[in-house]
């Protein structure tokens, strides 16, 4: 049987004799040491950790629709990025770790192999080694494990979910993260400690980026290429490539002219010291908004730079306390426990918060529930909702125009847009850092920087020379370049399907056409929510119960039904159209307002995902097994 053969495989990574380190080496710990800011600080002020209340009888009606729709349509089309490539390349590399360690370019065969080396993948490992599958392989094309957290280490990144339920596999490490919302380098140390504990390293090629992956009919199998000349046999390929992991740069005029120092935030540079240099940051997503508060410390002079802003929520960023910790080591399954309730709460907002009674199951529900006379219709629920919005949002401005003393830098700060639909940011030093004098905000709506030159950026005739100029441009949304790489059945490309039909997966973990590809947070793939980790266990749990069920069957081949990706690909369109009033505004959740509906995240919600999950597991009709190509030969 090919299982069997599969299970006894030993992978050629190795640890170098001489030097004592593991073939594929890094340095991610020693990039760590020059860092500062820590994430959020804990603030005593009450004031900055209020948001003060919506002004009475705050309504979204026509009026006030009538100042988002402004809002919006005077960006629309503003946005224009691209990708890093050409001169632009340089801002891609990796600045973490050692350069690639030498080895052997492989041509052999295992059974699963994994894109990635994030949380996606760590926690796969886990339940696939548990499940006893032991011939996997991970590519990683950083120098480490830890994805999202490998990439972005700038000064104050921080987890925005609370980190008792951010973190996986809490119970199992015995750890307990030191804040309630732990800075990045936390989450990336205890990402090593998982790799470490579970004999992640010895599976995985680091600095090794996957190409183009072939699916062969004849063979049951994928050919899988790297950029460090690898032509590896798959049976199974499972893309955890992540959902933010491609910057992308705002398309500037003259950019390639600047002769300053210049990075994007996903790989900052710590050799460059920012101590009384002139700093100007592009952008103000809720990246910038983690690192602008810390880099006021030290900078002389800092610009920033913003067209749109974002929505500023209160913080309150606290330590885990010692009782906290003595209660947790006497309750077991405590935080599977805390990230089931943070699941149950629909409201993005009221998740990200947190509410510790509830989460700690000290109160059995996080807010008074009103309960309704009738039931809404989903007109009246979308106004109810879009009225609820409103008044947060309210709230969120209010809080710019007490805490921010320049009326005009103030003005600029304000959002005016629904909650949510950017990505929502929480800080309780953020506004205040523009009462600094040396802190200056430009005010480029809504267009944009427009010029760069080589001093530094140009806004409406003025100059802002400068030192260091650092992109806070973001990602690509779901939309790696791996969908570019991956030729199913038919020689076309995951992406070409998708440009030339629509996106179209089954559950976006499946794509017909695409036999023995696994997509872990892809587009349309549900089943979480605001905690981004709820939905990679969502997708782990399914992709070792996918990989079981073909062992069961003793099959070595599944495809979806092209009528079952059809049909949910029609439930996505549907789902996004029917939300779509809370995410009317200018967003990479959205294409900046290009995406046809439904191509994108999934908005049927995690029930209903789950709904569809469950059916297709039970009634298993949408699938189709077929025996590998050495099962058939076996019985002939
Ligand atoms: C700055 C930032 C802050 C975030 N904060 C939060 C938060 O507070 N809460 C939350 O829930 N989520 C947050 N997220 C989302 C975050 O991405 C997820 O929570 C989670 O870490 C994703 O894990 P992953 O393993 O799916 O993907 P990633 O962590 O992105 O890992 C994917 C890995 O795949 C690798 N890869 C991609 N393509 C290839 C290829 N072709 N070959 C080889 N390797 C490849 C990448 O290098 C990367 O290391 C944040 C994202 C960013 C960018």
């Amino acid at each position: 049987m090919w299982g069997k053969k599969y299970e006894d495989t030993t992978l050629p990574i190795q640890i170098d004799p001489t030097t004592g380190l593991k073939k594929f080496n890094t340095r991610a710990a020693k990039a760590s040491a020059n860092i500062a800011g820590k994430g959020y600080s804990v603030i005593d002020d009450e004031a900055l950790k209020t948001l003060p209340p919506a002004p009475p009888g705050a309504v979204f009606n026509a009026e006030e629709q009538a100042k988002y729709h402004e809002f919006k349509e005077q960006r629309q089309g503003a946005a224009d990025y691209m990708a890093m490539e050409g001169a632009f390349s340089k801002y891609l590399e990796d600045v973490y770790s050692a350069s690639p360690v030498e080895r052997e370019a492989l041509t052999d065969e295992c059974e699963i192999l994994v894109v990635g080396a994030g949380f996606a993948a760590l926690m796969l490992w886990y339940k696939l080694r548990a499940a006893g599958f032991n011939d996997v392989r991970f590519c990683e094309k950083g120098g480490d494990v830890g994805g999202t957290w490998y990439w972005n280490r700038y000064p104050g990144i921080a987890c925005d979910v609370e980190s008792y339920s951010y973190l996986p596999l809490l119970e199992e490490m015995e750890y307990f993260p030191t804040m309630k919302f732990a800075s990045g380098f936390e989450i990336l140390e205890y990402c090593q400690k998982m790799a470490e504990k579970y004999g992640f390293y010895e599976r995985c090629l680091f600095h090794t980026t996957v190409g183009e992956t072939t699916w062969d009919q004849a063979t049951g199998r994928w050919t899988v290429t790297t950029d460090r000349g690898d032509r590896m046999r798959a049976r199974y390929v499972v893309l955890a490539n992540g959902i933010l992991t491609t910057p992308r740069l705002a398309r500037i005029d003259g950019m390639e002219t600047y002769q300053g120092n210049a990075f994007h935030t996903s790989r900052w540079d710590y050799n460059i010291d920012l101590k009384d240099k002139r700093v100007g940051i592009i952008g103000t997503g809720a990246t910038a908004v983690q690192v602008i508060p810390e880099i006021a410390k030290t900078v002389k002079e800092l610009y920033v730079f913003q067209r749109t802003p974002s929505s500023i929520d209160v913080r309150d960023q606290r330590a885990t306390t010692a009782v906290e910790i003595e209660a947790w080591k006497t309750e077991p399954g405590w935080a599977r426990a805390r990230r089931e309730r943070l699941a149950t709460i629909s409201s993005g907002r009221t998740a990200l918060k947190g509410n510790d009674d509830f989460l700690s199951g000290k109160v059995a529900d996080f807010k008074e529930r009103k309960e309704h006379a009738t039931e809404l219709s989903p007109e009246e629920l979308m106004e109810k909702q879009l009225n609820t919005n409103f008044r947060i949002m309210e709230q969120i401005r209010a809080r710019v125009g007490q805490t921010v003393n320049d009326p005009k830098t103030a003005a600029a700060l304000k959002p005016y847009y629904t909650y949510g639909c950017k990505r929502p940011a929480f800080h309780d030093e953020f506004l205040t850092t523009f009462n600094k004098p040396h802190v200056t905000l430009v005010d480029t709506a809504p267009t944009g920087v427009s010029k760069i030159n080589a001093k530094g950026v140009v806004h409406e005739g003025t100059e802002y020379p400068l030192d260091v100029l650092i992109y806070a441009t973001g990602f690509q949304w779901l939309a790696t370049a791996t969908f570019e790489r991956i030729v199913g059945r038919d020689g076309r490309t995951l992406h070409r399907k998708w440009r030339d039909e629509g996106t179209k997966t089954f559950l976006g973990l499946h794509s017909h056409g695409f036999p023995n590809l696994l997509i872990m947070s892809g587009p349309q793939g549900g089943g979480g929510q605001f905690n981004f980790t709820r939905g990679i266990e969502a997708h782990t749990d399914y992709v070792v119960w996918m990989l079981k069920t073909l062992r069961e069957k003793s099959a070595g081949i599944v495809d979806i039904k092209e009528e079952a990706e059809l049909e949910f690909a029609e439930h996505c369109r549907v789902a996004d159209l029917n939300t779509r009033p809370l995410r009317d505004c200018v967003s990479y959740y959205n294409g900046e307002g290009n995406a046809e509906p439904g191509s994108l995240a999934y908005y049927g919600g995690p029930a209903k995902w789950h709904e569809l999950r469950a059916a297709a597991q039970k009634a298993m009709d949408v699938y189709v097994f077929a025996p590998a190509p050495e099962a058939v030969g076996a019985a002939q």
